[in-house]
């Protein structure tokens, strides 16, 4: 049933191996330029740090601290132990790199390995991985689980949709790993080409790499017929393999023997009540190359409460709302695109696509969210399309709070991205 005997931890084993491997973790990082700089502007020894508690004495490091050492302030081996290096993607401004020796690689390809057999994949089983290979973590990190499990892997990488398609069919493949926006695009191509998305026959797809909405899942699921498990990881923390379903489908479990997570309010900087949303901060416990702790992830999330019914006790994270960065403020209300994402995807009118857009109208800032229609509803009678334009307002300003204003578009009317879809634009500089 278990892929890693370290999934039946107790929370007492966790803790237990969390502070030896915390207090090595110091003991390592403390080699590199970036941490022997901070340990001693905040006069701390790793040998100071002798229980869990003392954690919150170390101080945390950020995505800037990241950009300032580059490129290599943060190893703490010489390069010469090192075998690969990525550049985060950079969806967010300037890139940052991330080294790894041999054992991280291991360490990387067993925790996503045990993320794949969490979900129900075997080997046996054919993995296509659809996301872009180089330096994005979602290629070869995957793609290692995958071999590293037993299953056949097709590093087909992202884009070309009819090759996509063409290699699921041929090879017979029963698991992806997926971008949600290109999921959503592949599902509109099959719909333009009568491909039936059932009769692919996947039966997995692991689905991250960008916030998506449970009612993006549950659509997900009823065109392909496979079940979508939620996987969270970013390029500091290796990558894919942090956090994932079980088959439960109820929060991501995180690999607590391999990450130490705090929730934090990102103001205070304190720990939030239990239960509360704030922002996702980890601290590595495997990685010898290149140790971080407690990287301000500007995720944000909560710790789900209670066990889960899998039986694992590793911590639960619920869905990411998205990142502390994404918050947009209109007319003083705070909005998360993740909520206007939740409002289409549940409308059946609504096709796969949509962009939102923040414009300035005078002094006030307006905020506009173009709308892909499904080719049924794009009906001629203006009458018709007028009351669904005003049904998605209200649904809109029903969660948002402010009405936005709707555009409906046609399919393949919007941008589309091979990585991260963009989602919104904002034109209030440039007006
Ligand atoms: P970049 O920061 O340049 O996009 P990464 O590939 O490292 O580079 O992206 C990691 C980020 O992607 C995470 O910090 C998070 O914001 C987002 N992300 C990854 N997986 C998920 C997921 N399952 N749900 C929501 N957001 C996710
Ligand atoms: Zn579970």
């Amino acid at each position: 049933m278990y892929y890693d005997p370290a999934e039946t931890l107790s929370r007492e084993d966790i803790s237990r191996l969390q502070l030896s491997r915390l207090r090595t973790t110091c003991e390592r990082a403390a080699r590199s330029r970036l941490y022997a700089r901070k340990f001693a502007e905040h006069g701390l020894r790793p040998e100071d740090v002798r229980t869990l508690d003392d954690l919150r004495r170390i101080p945390f490091t950020t995505k800037q601290d990241l950009r300032e050492s580059y490129p290599d302030g943060l190893n703490a081996v010489p390069q010469e132990k090192m075998v690969r290096l990525h550049v985060s993607s950079g969806t967010t401004g300037t890139p940052t790199v991330v080294y790894h020796t041999a054992g991280d690689i291991c360490w990387w390809s067993s925790l996503v390995a045990r993320c794949m057999h969490m979900t129900g994949m075997r080997p046996g089983d054919v993995f296509q991985n659809t996301t872009s290979y180089g330096l994005f973590t979602g290629g070869l990190g995957m793609h290692y689980g995958a071999e590293r499990l037993g299953c056949l892997a097709i590093p087909m990488g992202a884009g070309n949709t009819q090759r996509q398609l063409k290699l699921i069919q041929d090879f017979k493949v029963t698991a992806l790993h997926i971008i949600p926006s290109y999921a959503l695009y592949i599902a509109n191509f099959c719909a333009l080409n009568g491909i039936d998305p059932k009769s692919l026959g996947v039966r997995i797809a692991l689905v991250g790499a960008e916030p998506y909405s449970e009612q993006t899942r549950s659509r997900l699921e009823g065109i392909f017929g496979f079940k979508a498990f939620n996987s969270y990881g970013l390029s500091e923390m290796n990558g894919p393999g942090v956090a994932f379903e079980c088959q439960e489908q109820s929060g991501m479990h995180l690999w607590e023997d391999a990450y130490l997570a705090e929730v934090i309010d990102p103001q205070t900087l304190e720990p939030v009540k239990p239960g509360e949303v704030g922002e996702l901060v980890l601290t590595t416990l495997c990685r010898e190359g290149m140790p971080i702790l407690r990287y301000r992830t500007r995720d944000l999330t909560r710790f789900l409460p209670g066990p889960c019914a899998c039986g694992r006790e590793h911590v639960r994270l619920d869905r990411i709302t998205g990142r502390s960065d994404d918050l947009i403020i209109i007319k003083g209300v705070n909005i998360y695109p993740m909520q206007i994402e939740q409002v289409l995807m549940a409308l059946p009118e609504v096709g796969q696509n949509y962009l939102i857009e923040l414009y300035r109208e005078g002094p006030i800032d307006q905020i506009r969210v173009k709308v892909e229609i499904k080719e049924e509803f794009f009906v001629e009678d203006m009458r018709a399309l007028n009351a669904l334009r005003q049904k998605i307002a209200n649904k809109l300003r029903d969660e948002i709070l402010v009405t936005p204003k709707v555009d409906l578009v046609e399919h393949n009317a919007l941008p589309k991205s091979e990585g991260k879809a963009q989602r919104v634009v904002d034109m209030r500089e440039a007006e």
